[in-house]
């Protein structure tokens, strides 16, 4: 093998890992789109759980007024699932609704006004 054949195969090497790069590039993206399609199904499954729930509780007891003891309960269970989602590194704050949190070390303040309001209710 000469000299140039050498500086061939490493220029050729060099294009190979370039293109290994960009390849792993894509397939990052296309997991972090994933995994946010994913997050934004499983919120929006909870919130269909929700409302079918209420729609049935609604059918059932049609004239009946919803009690303060009622609305607590629906309010806690609410929170406790954002606060699930929230820990799962989840966004539910409106501007970054269903992605993933970039570290679960790094709180969203977004994230914590939204759970804070339903303590408020
Ligand atoms: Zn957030």
């Amino acid at each position: 093998m000469n000299k140039e054949e050498i500086y061939q195969l490493i220029e050729r090497s060099e294009e190979q890992v370039q293109e290994l790069n960009q390849t792993i590039s894509q397939l990052q993206q296309a997991l972090r789109d994933t995994v946010e399609e994913n997050n934004r199904l499983l919120l929006l499954n909870y919130d269909l759980k929700e409302l079918t729930q209420n729609l049935h509780q609604q059918m059932e007891n049609p004239v009946q007024e919803p009690t303060p003891t009622d609305n607590e309960t629906t309010h806690l269970s609410g929170k406790e699932h954002l606060l699930e989602f929230y820990h799962e590194g989840i966004h539910i704050c409106h501007l970054y609704y269903g992605q993933q949190r970039s570290s679960l070390e790094q709180d969203c303040l977004l994230c914590l006004g939204v759970i804070n309001q339903f303590e408020d209710q």
